[in-house]
């Protein structure tokens, strides 16, 4: 047995066994050898079965994530050149077809590389390296993009929470070129600034493409509330697709200065859209009392739930959105809700959704179940992939 390894407790391999990415602390019975924070070691069952090549995160509850489950397989900086490549490779197909300049070039766990997020905005790459394990190849990960992506701007937007349980420090840092601070993506023939320098997450909510695009036939000709715009998004494909007005809101400041941007970037008439800096759980009741109707409303509020113990105010906090916007609708009126919390599950979800339409006194059909887009792969061996979730919701 090689020095650095993690032995699994009795019964404890099943997961591993079933190509699941994460080993929790409670699994392993004891490691051998010297490993330090983020050092590649061997998985073996209680009984010496290698069963994975892993990175070991001694702070974390996930104590080691897998790298390969192919005891050939070395994990060096070739590793790391060829699973990026071939994340890009899969996605090739998709961008040519849909003429996209910005998507989601490797998933993290869903794409073999654990805590490893990389998007692409035209030519700047942002990644996001969330375990000790993927923190410690930033070089290998940086000479791969330079490899593949030749004069792309590479940038590092690690600046999130959950990096302090792997006792890693928030971090942002440029790693390759001069970052621009805006950069315009195209999706769906629809052209949307991306702010690299205060954007969240690592600039834009690429998951939600093929939704945007949803919105689009019912929009013709009618108002639109679009709820937690961020930089406008859902509004923008409305208005292109002929809606009347578009009510943009969202907390932040800074995305509503670049909603209004979008618009210009456009060709869209400023007159036709409103954007309103306010709390949408106080504005869904403000209009409410106004007698303001909609015919289209969406809702795609930041992710609730951020454990299982805030499961139920979560859920609460969905019920409400959901009940005040379907107030406003007109009848026959449409509305696009989405979750994109991992821990909130599809049928949990769909349940708020209906009882929010018995509180509202509202009947309602579903047109359309909405998830996230195919850059955003569910590796069929770690479901927790599968995160956001939509319906469309047509009023009686
Ligand atoms: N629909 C967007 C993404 C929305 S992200 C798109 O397609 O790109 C969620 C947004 O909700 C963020 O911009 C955040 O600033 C905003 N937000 C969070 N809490 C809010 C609240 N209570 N009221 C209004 N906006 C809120």
């Amino acid at each position: 047995m090689p020095r650095n390894a993690l032995v699994l407790a009795e019964g404890r391999e099943k997961s591993v066994k079933r190509r699941h990415p994460w080993i929790f602390a409670g699994a392993v019975h004891h490691i051998k050898g010297k490993p330090k924070a983020g050092d590649t070691v061997e998985i073996y069952s209680h009984d010496g079965v290698w069963l994975a090549r892993a990175a070991y995160s001694p702070a974390s509850q996930i104590r080691a994530r897998v790298w390969t489950f192919d005891e050939k397989e070395k994990v060096d900086a070739a590793f790391f050149a060829r699973r990026i490549t071939a994340a890009d490779e899969r996605r090739q197909g998709m961008v040519e077809r849909e003429g996209i300049s910005g998507y989601r070039v490797v998933a993290a766990e869903s794409d073999g590389l654990p805590g490893i997020t990389i998007d692409r905005y035209d030519n700047v790459l942002v990644c996001q390296l969330l375990s000790i394990g993927a923190d410690q190849w930033r070089q290998a990960i940086v000479d791969a993009l330079t490899a593949r992506f030749p004069g792309c701007v590479i940038h590092e937007r690690s600046d999130v929470e959950v990096r302090r349980k792997e006792e890693l420090q928030p971090l942002v840092q440029t790693l390759a070129g001069t970052l621009p601070e805006k950069v315009a993506i195209t999706e769906n023939g629809i052209k949307l600034w991306v702010d690299l320098i205060q954007g969240h997450k690592t600039g834009y909510y690429l998951d939600q493409r093929d939704n945007r695009a949803a919105v689009l036939p019912y929009v013709a000709g009618k108002e639109v509330l679009n709820c937690f715009s961020y930089t406008g998004g859902f509004g923008t494909y409305a208005l292109k697709g002929g809606a009347k007005h578009v009510t943009q809101v969202d907390v932040s400041e800074s995305a509503l200065a670049l909603a209004a941007d979008n618009l210009t970037l456009n060709d869209l008439e400023a007159s036709q859209c409103d954007f309103v800096k306010e709390d949408v759980f106080a504005l869904l009741r403000r209009y409410a009392e106004e007698g303001r109707q909609f015919d289209v409303i969406v809702l795609d509020p930041p992710k609730f739930v951020d454990s299982k113990a805030n499961l139920k105010s979560a859920c609460r906090g969905y019920k409400d959105i959901n009940l005040h916007a379907m107030k406003l609708l007109r009848p026959g009126g449409i509305l696009l809700t989405f979750s994109c919390s991992g821990l909130m599950e599809q049928s949990l979800f769909q349940k708020l959704v209906a009882d929010a339409a018995l509180d509202a006194g509202r009947d309602a059909q579903i047109l359309r179940f909405l998830s996230q887009a195919a850059d955003h792969p569910v590796n069929i061996h770690y479901p927790e992939g599968l995160y956001l979730k939509g319906l469309v919701l047509q009023m009686d």
